[in-house]
């Protein structure tokens, strides 16, 4: 779709971006690919780093250590934030990674409602994969 290397962090140009960040304002949909250093630096400070000190995974119930991006999109800034464990995050970030490509390649001829809608899909079935794979992991 575009020039970007993938795999490079857009912040500090290390080439170990494992974060892939998507955020729509006002119907633009924007993508950002972060290295799990710049992606945690960026949120320090923030209301939400605060209360993430105190959350837990949402999937295993392990130390949270990145907010899971995907939930507000799907549902919206007003959304309770949704927190994840590496372990967790890891896994989600790289099933996302492949679904948001494809969705990235198809997105650019649909609105933005079609848009939502197929992002409030994927994060369902990330969702699903996410509940069997803690369990496979955690057995
Ligand atoms: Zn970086
Ligand atoms: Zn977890």
């Amino acid at each position: 779709m575009d020039s970007e290397e993938q795999g490079v962090c857009m912040n500090c140009g290390g080439d170990h971006a494992t974060v892939f960040l998507v955020t729509i304002v006002s119907g633009v949909k924007e993508s950002r690919r972060l290295c799990m250093k710049c992606h945690v630096q960026g949120l320090s400070g923030s209301p939400i780093h605060e209360a993430m000190k105190q959350a837990r995974c949402c999937f295993c119930g392990g130390q949270a250590v990145v907010p899971d991006s995907l939930a507000n999109i799907a549902n919206g800034p007003e959304t309770v934030p949704v927190f994840l464990c590496l372990s967790c995050f890891a896994e989600s970030n790289t099933v996302a990674t492949e679904k948001l490509r494809i969705l990235e390649s198809e997105s650019d001829s649909l609105p933005s409602s079609e848009q939502k809608k197929r992002l409030r899909e994927i994060t369902e079935q990330i969702e699903t994969h996410m509940r069997r794979w803690v369990i496979q992991r955690d057995n």
